[in-house]
């Protein structure tokens, strides 16, 4: 094992990989937080590898119960990245800062190839942008402004 690593490239034998904030085994989402970012994360995986691969989890923040802590995990319990989640959030609100949050680790996952998840418009060399419009959570391109689907109604581009 290289010790130098600091995020297993694949699943890791080593226990202590699957520890999450002060050596918990990171449990299943909130009801609230479940739908949200597997609608995203779903997303994030139209031109990446199947989501079946990777599984969220969740642990709370034991001296804040605002807060909670978000996990990306392979099917051996490997956590690959985490972040920290306002439980407090609601709505459209928590479906952009869970699909912006996931889409940030997104492209350093096992298997996924390139940084552009999901894809804007094709021909641009950015991804699309979760973002607030009105009430409702888009992924919208970040030159234009230009709407590409709601988070969890994303289809990637067809064509090359
Ligand atoms: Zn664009």
């Amino acid at each position: 094992m290289n010790p130098d690593r600091q995020r297993p490239l694949e699943e890791d034998p080593n226990p202590a990989y699957r520890l999450g904030e002060d050596g918990r085994v990171p449990t299943a989402l909130p009801a609230a937080l479940a739908g949200p970012a597997a609608a995203a994360f779903a997303d994030l995986a139209e031109s990446g590898p199947s989501p079946r691969r990777f599984e969220l989890a969740f642990l709370p923040v034991l001296d804040d119960a605002r807060y909670g802590v978000v996990y990306v995990r392979g099917s051996g319990g490997t956590l690959y990245f985490g972040f920290g989640i306002d439980l407090e959030l609601r709505g459209a609100a928590l479906t952009v800062e869970l699909a912006w949050r996931l889409q940030e680790g997104y492209d350093e996952l096992p298997g996924v190839p390139g940084p552009l998840h999901p894809m804007c418009s094709p021909g641009h060399g950015h991804p699309a942008e979760a973002t607030l419009t009105g009430d409702e959570a888009w992924w919208v391109c970040p030159e234009t402004g230009t709407p590409l689907a709601r988070i969890g109604e994303y289809r990637a581009p067809a064509g090359d």
